[in-house]
C-alpha cells in the first residue's frame, strides 16, 4: 500500500545525518512522498534544498504562528516572491495559523490573514496550524471566502469543530493524536468525518504517537497511524488507503 506523509518537518535538525536512511526505511514501508512545510524565513532555503536533494520531498513555504515575532512585514514580500518563482516541488503556502497556547493570538492573526490572502492571490493550497483556535480559523477562512484546498493539519478537537472546517472545504490532518486512548474526542471526530476529508500525516519530529518519545517521531511512524485510523473507521484498510492517497493528491493538486 502507498502512503503519503502530508505534513512532516523533515528539514528539522533532528533528522540531520540520517535523512537517506529514514527515507529508505519509509520507502520500504510504502511511503512515497513527504510534504515539508517551511515554518520561518530562516529555514526556507533549507527546505528548498532538501526537496532538490530528495525526490520524495515536496514542500510549502510559510511563517508559523510560533515564529511570527522574529519576522518583519517585508518577509511576506519575500514569501510572495519565492512562491511566485516556485519550482514544481513547491505545493503550497504554510505552515501558518493560530495557536492559543503560544503567545497572544492578536499578534498571530495578521500574519495568518495575510498568508491566507497570499494563498488565494497565488491560487495555492494552504497548510494551517490550529491549536484551540478552530473557530477563529474557520471565521478567517469564511471571511476571505477561501476556495483553494486547505489542510488543517494535526487536528485535535471535537466532531462539531471538524465538521465546521470540512464544510468550508478543509481537509483534516490525521496524526499521532489518534493513537492515544485518552484522546477520545478527537478519535470520535476522526471516526465519523467524511472519508473524503481525511489526510494522513506525522508532523514528525513533533506529535509522537503513543509509545514514541517526544522529539523522536519520524515519517516511518505513518503506517502505525494508518493502522490506528483503520481500527477507528468503518472502511476496509485498502479502501481507506486508496481514499487517503486520493485526498492528499487533491489537496496538493497532484494529478
Ligand atoms: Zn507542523
Amino acid at each position: 500500500m502507498e502512503l503519503i506523509d502530508a505534513h512532516c518537518h523533515f528539514d528539522f535538525p533532528q533528522f540531520d545525518g540520517r535523512r537517506p536512511a529514514v527515507l529508505a526505511e519509509a520507502g520500504r514501508a510504502g511511503i512515497s512522498r513527504l510534504v515539508v512545510p517551511g515554518v520561518r524565513r530562516a529555514d526556507w532555503d533549507r527546505v528548498v534544498d532538501q526537496a532538490r536533494q530528495f525526490s520524495e520531498v515536496f514542500y510549502c513555504l510559510g511563517i508559523h504562528p510560533w515564529f511570527v515575532t522574529e519576522h518583519h512585514v517585508d518577509d511576506l514580500d519575500e514569501l510572495r516572491d519565492r512562491l511566485r518563482q516556485r519550482d514544481p516541488r513547491c505545493v503550497g503556502v504554510g505552515e501558518c495559523g493560530l495557536d492559543r497556547l503560544r503567545g497572544p493570538l492578536a499578534d498571530q492573526m495578521e500574519w495568518f490573514e495575510r498568508q491566507v490572502a497570499l494563498a488565494i492571490e497565488l491560487d495555492l493550497p494552504l497548510v494551517v496550524h490550529s491549536v484551540r483556535c478552530h473557530d477563529e480559523v474557520a471565521s478567517v477562512l469564511r471571511r476571505q471566502q477561501v476556495a483553494v484546498p486547505v489542510l488543517v493539519h494535526g487536528f485535535a478537537g471535537s466532531y462539531e469543530q471538524a465538521v465546521r472546517l470540512v464544510d468550508l472545504g478543509c481537509y483534516i490532518g490525521v496524526g499521532g493524536v489518534i493513537t492515544y486512548s485518552r484522546a477520545s474526542k478527537t478519535r470520535n471526530a476522526i471516526a465519523r468525518l467524511p472519508l473524503a476529508s481525511l489526510v494522513l500525516e506525522t508532523d514528525a519530529p513533533d506529535m509522537p504517537p503513543a509509545g514514541v518519545a517526544q522529539g523522536d517521531n519520524s515519517p516511518v511512524r505513518l503506517p502505525g497511524i494508518f493502522e490506528e485510523l483503520s481500527e477507528l473507521r468503518a472502511e476496509t484498510s485498502p479502501q481507506l488507503g486508496e481514499a487517503l492517497l486520493a485526498n492528499t493528491r487533491r489537496l496538493y493538486r497532484w494529478s
